[in-house]
């Protein structure tokens, strides 16, 4: 293939991930975006290995690790659950970050990289190596801390060393030193150590700004990492002078910023004082995920018949689905239960918070693939307003999007958050299996009101209930 049919496939390639991005936006769009972002991901492939910049003698080599990456690829898409999902992101965006870092170092080692470069052009690719494995290895370590907390195996509470913005900025100021020695080597072997140096500092620097981080800001954390694989990405289509990866790179990045910005909306939280960290440290210390509460109240369980019972009398009702959906795979039940309430004219609607579950718009993604129709889905704030008017709002398996203490306490970790307003129902019932507080691991108000029962159980295993009692 020569160089311009190249240029045509990736300029073709180019408009098809903004087509996919596009389509993305929206529930109705959203397997037309997926399939342009697989065309154009195959266009992209297949014009580099075919395009002028590999060699005959490097295809098998490629198609060889493309094999085995696909394999690999295959084994985990099949393997993982749901709920394990945004530990994958994060470890793909490790990877992403780990691959921008070793091109890097490849190019900086490779003498026809450099050949013929001098003056401000040699100072400019000396430049792209070092941000480039700066950034990677930034993103590497810190997805690596994301894929630890979202997988329970790091705790959620931030860690918050004496000093950490003392420590950033000595970090930063030490890695422009470096920056300039590097750039300043006369051979690849002088710079070679405040590369090292740098690497080591920014690996450092991944893991200490993730390990701030806590609790419900997790979800900034999971698209911040995002925008930062972009970024990796056209860092190495830097090093590479390879165009396609520099723009995609780019839209990667700027979607992932875009991503994080709402994010924050969404919680109510400025992006600088969740990248600062230290969440819960000025309000009562939130109590590790799961673990149970002190009891404030009260609670009045409901059996699920009952639970059946109510939704049958009830005109309007509205679903609001939680991690504890994904967790008992009850999108199924959920739908079956809506198509019955919906035959016999009950109003049913879904109330969709932006960081429920894991990763942003996993309630989505598992609503639509119960099938649920999408125009009885609605996000928070079109649907706050009318939980004075709903006759249940019946809670599965969510707890921190719900808690009215994020209205009420200014000490509250979340306060501030806004969150669906389910109490102001006539009724509300929350499903979950016991008093275990959510992913903030906070205690839940909600939990003692007069109008709240609690449906206690796995969620599918009560839903299946209660839709056999609604079929009775
Ligand atoms: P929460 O984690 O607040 O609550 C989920 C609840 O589900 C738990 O209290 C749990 O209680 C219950 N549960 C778990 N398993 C089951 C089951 N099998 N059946 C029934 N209930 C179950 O989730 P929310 O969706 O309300 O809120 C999301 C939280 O996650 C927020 O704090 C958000 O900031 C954070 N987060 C979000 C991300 C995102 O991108 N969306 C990323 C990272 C974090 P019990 O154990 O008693 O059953």
């Amino acid at each position: 293939m020569n160089s311009s049919l190249a240029t045509v496939a990736y300029i073709g390639a180019t408009i098809l991930f903004i087509l996919s991005l596009g389509g993305l936006s929206n529930q109705e769009t959203a397997r037309r975006g997926n399939l342009y972002g697989m065309i154009g991901m195959s266009l992209a492939v297949l014009a580099t290995i075919f395009g002028p910049q590999v060699t005959a003698e490097g295809i098998p080599m490629i198609v060889g690790s493309v094999l085995v990456g696909a394999l690999i690829g295959l084994y985990a898409a099949r393997k993982v659950q749901m709920t394990q999902m945004p530990e994958l992101v994060a470890l793909m965006h490790s990877m992403v970050g780990m691959a921008a870092a070793l091109v890097g170092y490849a190019t900086y080692v490779d003498p026809e990289a450099s050949k013929n470069l001098e003056g401000a052009a040699h100072a400019i690719h000396a430049g792209e190596i070092y941000i480039g494995i700066f950034i990677g290895a930034v993103t590497f370590s810190g997805s690596v801390a994301a894929f630890g907390k979202l997988s329970g195996r790091i705790g959620g509470s931030p860690l918050l060393l004496p000093a950490r913005h003392w420590l950033n900025l000595v970090g930063l100021i030490a890695v422009i030193y470096f920056g300039r020695e590097f750039m300043n080597a006369h051979t690849v072997e002088e710079g070679m150590l405040p590369l090292f140096i740098m690497t080591a500092i920014a690996l450092l620097f991944g893991i200490h700004m993730v390990m701030a981080i806590g609790g419900a800001d997790m979800p900034v954390v999971v698209s911040m990492l995002n925008s930062y694989s972009g970024w990796a990405a056209a860092a190495t289509g830097f090093m590479l002078s390879n165009d396609l990866l520099i723009v995609i790179g780019a839209l990667v990045g700027s979607s992932g910023a875009i991503l994080s910005y709402i994010m924050c909306n969404a919680m109510n939280r400025s992006f600088i004082s969740v990248i600062a960290g230290g969440f819960g440290t000025t309000a009562a210390a939130p109590k590790p995920t799961g673990e149970a509460a002190e009891p404030q109240g009260e609670v009045s369980p409901i059996l699920a018949v009952e639970t059946a019972e109510m939704l049958r009398e009830a005109k309007n009702v509205i679903i609001v689905p939680g991690y504890g959906m994904a967790v008992a795979q009850a999108q199924h039940t959920v739908f079956e239960i809506t198509k019955t309430l919906r035959d016999k004219g009950v109003n049913v609607r879904f109330g969709i918070h932006p960081v429920a579950g894991r990763m942003p718009g996993h309630m989505n993604v598992l609503l639509a693939e119960a099938k649920v129709p999408y125009d009885i889905v609605f996000e928070m704030d079109e649907l706050n307003d009318d939980f004075p008017d709903t006759d249940v709002a019946i809670v599965i398996g969510a707890n921190d999007i719900v808690n009215p203490a994020a209205q009420d306490d200014p000490t509250s970790p979340i306060a501030g958050m806004p969150v669906l307003e389910v109490w102001k129902a006539r009724n509300s019932i929350v499903m979950k299996r016991s008093m275990a507080s959510g992913y903030a691991g906070v205690d839940n108000p909600l939990f003692y009101k007069d109008n709240n029962r609690m449906l206690f159980g796995d969620a599918k295993k009560m839903l299946d209930e209660v839709l056999m009692a609604l079929k009775a």
